[in-house]
């Protein structure tokens, strides 16, 4: 045995930095464990988990009835393919599909396949229901939009650091402006199959859709006969204090988008919903994935969605997610002009940094030094998204900190300045 000492943070980000591909600029924090809303790293720091990793661990870190479920799984089987039927899938799609009030699911893994699942179901519909010509369907996205990373999706955003020397990019595709029925109506044509939007514009900033708007797209949509596809990868399952974010807006969409959370933390798990008018373009042959569903996969999904019922973490977002929106107004009242505007739904919130006064990068570093995990999305918005188990007496810790490190940025500036 060699006595060499254990290796430290440092040497972790030094190997992933060695041999990893540069596509990520990680936080200096090496996570070792984690267990519900708490993270340790290789030293033994404690942090609070305010991001949850962008909604996919809403159900709290490891909770033990989902990993339990796991077990269970392992103990039985975990990947066949859907070549053959399996006692996990048919449960778990039967739960979702009455959760969300679809005909049925198709299941994928990560988000981004969902999304795709949903662009070749809405063009297929396009050419086999609605009549358009072969090859000429058109879907309408939001300018903003985060659908996820294939070449097929990047094409679309109008994000110039997601798509710079990825092309060529697939036709087909047509922007409009978040929130904005003139320049929905404008873009649209007589091909245009579909409008996929997020509810909640999420890596955009949690950008809030203008109240009615969403009312309007769906009569829009209804009267154009073109799906309204709601990408709920990131607001779906309990994140705005309802199930589903389109559920505030009084309307529901012709297909839903759904993952992250969906895999209780554990597992990449994604789906595409809609009704059998729409899904059953699909037909044998047209579409799947190696992993998607499987047995592991679907036990646990199922399990997740038992848990967020049964512990009423929904109910729990909707309580304490105008908690933390308070507590963060009042850091904004205090770190003026620092902080521009908060805002949020449930357990989400945006806190929108003045670049003139500081940086939303610098001020997750500072949170992380102190202990707080959380992220930043566009230099200019602090992103908070907690596991939707996080307690009061979390919340207050956490934004705690985050006010002494916003009142330390706001007088360092006014020393500089
Ligand atoms: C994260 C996200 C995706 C992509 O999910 P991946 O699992 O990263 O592929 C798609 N849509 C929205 C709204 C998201 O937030």
């Amino acid at each position: 045995m060699d006595s060499q000492p254990a290796p430290g943070s440092g040497d972790y980000v030094a190997l992933e930095a060695r041999y990893g591909a540069r596509n990520y600029q990680p936080l200096p924090v090496v996570v070792h464990r984690a267990l519900d809303c708490l993270v340790w790293d290789v030293e033994g720091r404690e942090y609070i988990d305010m991001m949850g990793a962008y909604s996919a661990v809403s159900h709290g870190h490891l909770h033990p009835r989902l990993v339990a479920a796991a077990r269970r799984q392992l103990e039985r089987v975990a990947v066949t393919s859907r070549a053959y039927y399996g006692d996990t899938l048919g449960p778990f799609l039967a739960r979702l599909c009455s959760l969300a009030g679809f005909d049925r699911a198709l299941p994928m893994n990560t988000g981004a396949e969902a999304v795709e699942t949903a662009i070749k179901c809405a063009r297929r519909w396009g050419y086999r229901v609605k009549g358009i010509p072969d090859g000429q369907a058109e879907i309408l996205v939001a300018r903003g939009n985060f659908h996820g990373r294939t070449s097929t999706i990047v094409g679309f955003s109008s994000e110039p650091e997601y798509k710079a020397g990825f092309g060529p990019f697939a036709p087909g595709f047509r922007a409009f402006d978040f929130g904005d029925m003139a320049s929905l109506r404008a873009a649209a044509g007589p091909h245009t199959c579909a409008v996929l939007i997020e509810t909640i514009q999420g890596e955009a900033g949690v950008i809030l859709p203008p109240p009615g708007f969403f009312r309007e797209l769906r009569d829009w949509c209804t009267r154009e006969r073109v799906l309204l596809i709601a990408d709920e990868v990131q607001a779906g399952l309990g994140r705005t204090g309802r199930w589903f974010a389109f559920e505030h807006e009084g309307i529901r969409p012709d297909a839903l988008v759904l993952g992250k959370a969906l895999g209780g933390g554990l597992l990449p798990v994604s789906a595409f919903l809609a009704d059998a008018a729409v899904m059953d373009v699909f037909d044998p042959g047209s579409h799947g994935s190696t992993f998607g569903g499987n047995a592991l996969a679907a036990a646990v999904a199922l399990e997740g969605l038992c848990v967020l019922h049964e512990e009423r973490l929904v109910e729990r977002a909707a309580e304490r997610g105008p908690y933390l929106l308070e507590r963060l107004h009042e850091v904004q009242g205090a770190a003026r002009p620092l902080i521009r505007a908060v805002r949020g739904r449930g357990l989400w919130a945006g806190v929108d940094i003045d670049p003139a006064h500081g940086s939303a990068r610098r001020l997750v570093e500072q949170l992380a030094r102190r202990g707080v995990l959380s992220k930043e999305t566009h230099e200019t918005v602090n992103r908070f998204a907690p596991p939707l188990t996080i307690t009061p007496a979390l919340i207050d810790r956490a934004v705690g900190v985050f006010r002494d490190v916003a009142l330390a940025a706001v007088r360092t500036a006014s020393h500089s300045a």
